[in-house]
């Protein structure tokens, strides 16, 4: 699998962040404005990056269905 040099793109799944020397994700809930990173090491290359945020309830407000992206800052 050859990857496009073209930047920060918006990976499918967890191989293809992981093949940008990404391992965590960081997600955002877009009720109550809170940001924490998500370690997903556990998880296997072909799941859904989207898929994921569907799944995670915020800690603080319990909010379902995050936005969530690869965390490239801390790579
Ligand atoms: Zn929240």
């Amino acid at each position: 699998m050859a990857f496009p040099k073209v930047g920060k793109f918006a990976p499918v799944n967890l191989g293809h962040m992981r093949a940008n020397g990404c391992r965590d994700l960081v997600v955002y809930c877009t009720s109550c404005h809170t940001s924490w990173t998500l370690n997903v090491g556990h998880l296997s290359d072909g799941t859904p990056i989207k898929s994921l945020g569907d799944r995670i309830a915020c800690a603080r407000c319990g909010r379902v269905a995050a936005d969530i992206q690869p965390d490239w800052e801390r790579g």
